[in-house]
Protein backbone atom coordinates (compact mmCIF):
# COMPACT_ATOMS: atom_id res chain seq x y z
CA UNK A 1 0.00 0.00 0.00
CA UNK A 2 1.20 3.91 -0.92
CA UNK A 3 0.29 6.15 1.91
CA UNK A 4 0.90 9.82 1.94
CA UNK A 5 2.11 12.19 4.03
CA UNK A 6 1.01 15.34 2.42
CA UNK A 7 -1.89 15.82 -0.20
CA UNK A 8 -0.92 15.63 -3.67
CA UNK A 9 -3.07 15.88 -6.98
CA UNK A 10 -2.96 13.62 -9.94
CA UNK A 11 -4.42 14.50 -13.28
CA UNK A 12 -4.80 11.65 -15.95
CA UNK A 13 -5.82 12.99 -19.31
CA UNK A 14 -6.13 11.31 -22.53
CA UNK A 15 -9.03 10.18 -25.00
CA UNK A 16 -12.58 8.87 -24.04
CA UNK A 17 -12.37 5.23 -24.37
CA UNK A 18 -8.33 5.09 -23.83
CA UNK A 19 -9.07 3.34 -20.41
CA UNK A 20 -8.34 5.96 -17.38
CA UNK A 21 -11.75 4.77 -15.90
CA UNK A 22 -10.49 0.66 -16.03
CA UNK A 23 -6.87 1.69 -14.99
CA UNK A 24 -8.09 3.92 -12.08
CA UNK A 25 -9.85 0.83 -10.90
CA UNK A 26 -6.75 -0.96 -10.56
CA UNK A 27 -4.85 2.00 -9.42
CA UNK A 28 -7.21 2.02 -6.04
CA UNK A 29 -5.70 -1.56 -5.30
CA UNK A 30 -2.78 -0.12 -4.53
CA UNK A 31 -3.67 3.21 -2.96
CA UNK A 32 -4.08 4.15 0.63
CA UNK A 33 -5.67 7.03 1.22
CA UNK A 34 -7.34 8.91 -2.57
CA UNK A 35 -9.81 11.03 -3.40
CA UNK A 36 -11.27 10.90 -6.59
CA UNK A 37 -12.50 14.39 -7.72
CA UNK A 38 -16.44 14.06 -9.33
CA UNK A 39 -16.98 16.51 -11.83
CA UNK A 40 -20.00 18.55 -12.70
CA UNK A 41 -21.37 18.04 -16.10
CA UNK A 42 -23.79 18.94 -18.46
CA UNK A 43 -23.72 15.90 -20.35
CA UNK A 44 -26.64 13.45 -19.90
CA UNK A 45 -25.90 10.40 -17.98
CA UNK A 46 -24.74 7.14 -19.44
CA UNK A 47 -27.17 3.69 -18.84
CA UNK A 48 -25.37 2.53 -15.85
CA UNK A 49 -23.95 5.97 -14.35
CA UNK A 50 -25.27 7.83 -11.14
CA UNK A 51 -25.59 11.05 -10.01
CA UNK A 52 -22.86 11.74 -7.10
CA UNK A 53 -21.00 8.75 -8.04
CA UNK A 54 -19.86 9.21 -11.90
CA UNK A 55 -20.71 12.91 -11.79
CA UNK A 56 -23.07 15.81 -10.56
CA UNK A 57 -25.26 16.06 -13.62
CA UNK A 58 -26.52 19.56 -13.69
CA UNK A 59 -28.43 21.61 -16.46
CA UNK A 60 -26.51 24.45 -18.47
CA UNK A 61 -28.43 27.17 -16.28
CA UNK A 62 -26.98 25.22 -13.03
CA UNK A 63 -23.79 25.03 -14.09
CA UNK A 64 -23.35 28.32 -15.25
CA UNK A 65 -24.47 29.86 -11.74
CA UNK A 66 -21.39 27.94 -10.74
CA UNK A 67 -19.01 29.25 -12.59
CA UNK A 68 -20.93 32.69 -11.23
CA UNK A 69 -20.03 31.80 -7.70
CA UNK A 70 -16.59 30.56 -8.57
CA UNK A 71 -17.41 27.30 -7.38
CA UNK A 72 -14.67 25.47 -10.25
CA UNK A 73 -11.35 25.36 -10.11
CA UNK A 74 -11.66 24.26 -13.33
CA UNK A 75 -14.01 23.99 -16.09
CA UNK A 76 -13.91 23.64 -20.00
CA UNK A 77 -16.76 23.17 -22.72
CA UNK A 78 -15.62 19.15 -24.26
CA UNK A 79 -17.56 17.76 -26.50
CA UNK A 80 -20.37 20.10 -27.01
CA UNK A 81 -20.74 20.03 -22.67
CA UNK A 82 -19.44 21.81 -19.85
CA UNK A 83 -17.22 19.53 -17.18
CA UNK A 84 -15.91 21.37 -14.51
CA UNK A 85 -13.87 20.35 -10.70
CA UNK A 86 -15.54 22.51 -8.21
CA UNK A 87 -12.85 23.61 -5.58
CA UNK A 88 -14.05 22.85 -2.08
CA UNK A 89 -14.32 19.34 -1.85
CA UNK A 90 -10.34 19.34 -3.29
CA UNK A 91 -9.37 21.76 -0.76
CA UNK A 92 -11.12 19.47 2.18
CA UNK A 93 -8.83 16.22 0.25
CA UNK A 94 -5.75 17.70 0.28
CA UNK A 95 -6.07 18.70 4.03
CA UNK A 96 -6.76 15.51 4.92
CA UNK A 97 -3.16 14.34 2.80
CA UNK A 98 -5.23 12.24 0.85
CA UNK A 99 -4.09 11.49 -3.64
CA UNK A 100 -6.18 13.65 -5.20
CA UNK A 101 -7.18 11.97 -8.73
CA UNK A 102 -8.51 14.12 -11.56
CA UNK A 103 -9.97 12.61 -14.46
CA UNK A 104 -10.14 15.81 -16.62
CA UNK A 105 -9.65 17.01 -20.26
CA UNK A 106 -6.14 18.84 -21.50
CA UNK A 107 -8.16 22.01 -20.98
CA UNK A 108 -8.50 21.65 -17.69
CA UNK A 109 -5.06 20.36 -17.08
CA UNK A 110 -3.71 23.53 -18.61
CA UNK A 111 -5.62 25.88 -16.10
CA UNK A 112 -5.45 23.24 -13.04
CA UNK A 113 -1.30 23.63 -13.56
CA UNK A 114 -1.02 27.39 -13.69
CA UNK A 115 -3.81 27.40 -10.72
CA UNK A 116 -2.75 28.32 -6.69
CA UNK A 117 -2.84 24.46 -6.74
CA UNK A 118 0.27 24.04 -8.78
CA UNK A 119 2.97 22.61 -6.43
CA UNK A 120 0.67 19.35 -5.94
CA UNK A 121 0.39 18.64 -9.82
CA UNK A 122 1.77 15.46 -11.54
CA UNK A 123 -0.32 14.86 -14.57
CA UNK A 124 -0.33 12.01 -16.92
CA UNK A 125 -1.26 11.67 -20.31
CA UNK A 126 -2.91 7.59 -21.25
CA UNK A 127 -3.65 6.69 -24.56
CA UNK A 128 -4.02 3.73 -26.60
CA UNK A 129 -1.40 2.27 -28.89
CA UNK A 130 -3.42 4.02 -31.90
CA UNK A 131 -6.30 5.59 -33.56
CA UNK A 132 -7.51 2.19 -35.16
CA UNK A 133 -7.38 0.88 -31.23
CA UNK A 134 -9.51 3.44 -30.06
CA UNK A 135 -12.12 3.50 -32.46
CA UNK A 136 -12.49 0.04 -31.40
CA UNK A 137 -12.63 0.32 -27.75
CA UNK A 138 -15.01 3.48 -28.27
CA UNK A 139 -17.70 1.01 -30.34
CA UNK A 140 -16.87 -2.14 -28.06
CA UNK A 141 -17.89 -0.18 -25.18
CA UNK A 142 -21.26 0.18 -26.88
CA UNK A 143 -21.94 3.44 -24.32
CA UNK A 144 -22.86 6.40 -26.73
CA UNK A 145 -24.34 6.36 -29.71
CA UNK A 146 -22.06 6.71 -33.51
CA UNK A 147 -22.48 11.02 -33.83
CA UNK A 148 -20.96 10.75 -30.30
CA UNK A 149 -18.43 8.59 -30.76
CA UNK A 150 -17.57 10.64 -34.38
CA UNK A 151 -17.03 13.64 -31.73
CA UNK A 152 -15.20 11.45 -28.85
CA UNK A 153 -12.82 10.38 -31.90
CA UNK A 154 -12.38 14.06 -33.74
CA UNK A 155 -11.70 15.18 -30.32
CA UNK A 156 -8.77 12.64 -29.56
CA UNK A 157 -6.79 13.36 -32.70
CA UNK A 158 -6.47 17.45 -31.53
CA UNK A 159 -5.76 16.00 -28.09
CA UNK A 160 -3.00 13.64 -28.59
CA UNK A 161 -1.17 17.05 -29.78
CA UNK A 162 -0.86 17.91 -26.23
CA UNK A 163 0.99 15.09 -24.43
CA UNK A 164 4.21 17.43 -24.68
CA UNK A 165 2.53 19.32 -22.34
CA UNK A 166 1.81 16.28 -19.29
CA UNK A 167 4.86 14.79 -17.56
CA UNK A 168 4.10 11.36 -17.84
CA UNK A 169 2.36 9.53 -20.86
CA UNK A 170 1.24 5.47 -20.57
CA UNK A 171 0.16 3.71 -23.68
CA UNK A 172 -2.33 1.24 -22.63
CA UNK A 173 -2.26 -1.13 -24.80
CA UNK A 174 -1.76 -4.03 -21.96
CA UNK A 175 -3.68 -3.43 -19.44
CA UNK A 176 -1.40 -5.09 -16.95
CA UNK A 177 1.96 -3.33 -17.81
CA UNK A 178 -0.05 0.00 -18.03
CA UNK A 179 -1.75 -0.49 -14.72
CA UNK A 180 1.80 -1.17 -13.52
CA UNK A 181 3.09 2.06 -15.03
CA UNK A 182 0.01 4.22 -13.37
CA UNK A 183 1.27 2.85 -10.15
CA UNK A 184 4.77 4.07 -10.61
CA UNK A 185 3.40 7.81 -11.53
CA UNK A 186 0.92 7.51 -8.46
CA UNK A 187 4.36 6.82 -6.59
CA UNK A 188 6.33 9.66 -7.93
CA UNK A 189 3.15 12.23 -7.71
CA UNK A 190 3.37 11.75 -3.91
CA UNK A 191 6.96 12.03 -3.67
CA UNK A 192 7.20 15.56 -5.44
CA UNK A 193 9.78 17.97 -3.55
CA UNK A 194 7.64 20.83 -3.89
CA UNK A 195 4.88 19.02 -1.29
CA UNK A 196 7.24 18.73 1.39
CA UNK A 197 8.48 22.02 3.23
CA UNK A 198 12.31 21.67 2.71
CA UNK A 199 13.12 23.96 6.34
CA UNK A 200 10.68 21.21 8.05
CA UNK A 201 12.53 18.17 6.64
CA UNK A 202 16.17 20.35 6.87
CA UNK A 203 15.77 20.73 10.49
CA UNK A 204 14.48 17.39 11.42
CA UNK A 205 17.25 15.44 9.71
CA UNK A 206 19.91 18.08 11.75
CA UNK A 207 18.33 17.56 15.22
P1 LIG B 1 -12.12 5.97 -20.58
O1 LIG B 1 -12.43 5.99 -19.09
O2 LIG B 1 -10.76 6.51 -20.89
O3 LIG B 1 -13.18 6.64 -21.40
P2 LIG B 1 -12.66 3.09 -20.36
O4 LIG B 1 -11.90 2.73 -19.12
O5 LIG B 1 -14.16 3.19 -20.27
O6 LIG B 1 -12.08 4.44 -21.04
O7 LIG B 1 -12.25 2.02 -21.47
C1 LIG B 1 -12.87 1.98 -22.76
C2 LIG B 1 -13.07 0.54 -23.19
O8 LIG B 1 -11.80 -0.07 -23.46
C3 LIG B 1 -13.76 -0.31 -22.13
O9 LIG B 1 -14.67 -1.17 -22.77
C4 LIG B 1 -12.60 -1.08 -21.48
O10 LIG B 1 -13.03 -2.32 -20.97
C5 LIG B 1 -11.63 -1.25 -22.65
N1 LIG B 1 -10.20 -1.31 -22.26
C6 LIG B 1 -9.57 -0.53 -21.35
N2 LIG B 1 -8.24 -0.83 -21.30
C7 LIG B 1 -8.05 -1.84 -22.20
C8 LIG B 1 -6.89 -2.58 -22.63
N3 LIG B 1 -5.67 -2.35 -22.13
N4 LIG B 1 -7.07 -3.50 -23.60
C9 LIG B 1 -8.30 -3.72 -24.13
N5 LIG B 1 -9.43 -3.07 -23.78
C10 LIG B 1 -9.30 -2.12 -22.83
P1 LIG C 1 -16.92 11.54 -20.59
O1 LIG C 1 -18.10 12.25 -21.18
O2 LIG C 1 -16.38 10.45 -21.49
O3 LIG C 1 -17.16 11.07 -19.18
O4 LIG C 1 -15.75 12.63 -20.50
C1 LIG C 1 -15.40 13.36 -21.63
C2 LIG C 1 -14.14 14.13 -21.39
O5 LIG C 1 -14.36 15.13 -20.39
C3 LIG C 1 -12.95 13.31 -20.90
O6 LIG C 1 -11.82 13.71 -21.68
C4 LIG C 1 -12.77 13.72 -19.46
O7 LIG C 1 -11.42 13.65 -19.07
C5 LIG C 1 -13.25 15.16 -19.52
N1 LIG C 1 -13.67 15.65 -18.21
C6 LIG C 1 -14.41 15.00 -17.27
N2 LIG C 1 -14.58 15.77 -16.18
C7 LIG C 1 -13.94 16.94 -16.43
C8 LIG C 1 -13.75 18.14 -15.67
O8 LIG C 1 -14.19 18.30 -14.53
N3 LIG C 1 -13.05 19.13 -16.29
C9 LIG C 1 -12.53 19.01 -17.53
N4 LIG C 1 -11.84 20.05 -18.02
N5 LIG C 1 -12.68 17.90 -18.28
C10 LIG C 1 -13.37 16.88 -17.73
Amino acid sequence: MISLESGAILILSGPSGCGKSTLLKELYKSIDKYYFSISTTTRAPRVGEKDGLDYFFVTKEQFEEGIKNGEFLEYAEVHGNYYGTSLKPILNALGENKLVIFDIDVQGQDIVKKSELSKYVTSVFITTPSLEVLKTRLYSRATDNNDVIEKRIKNAVIEVESINKYDYIIINDDLQKASRELVGVAQSAMLKTSLFSKDYIVANWLS
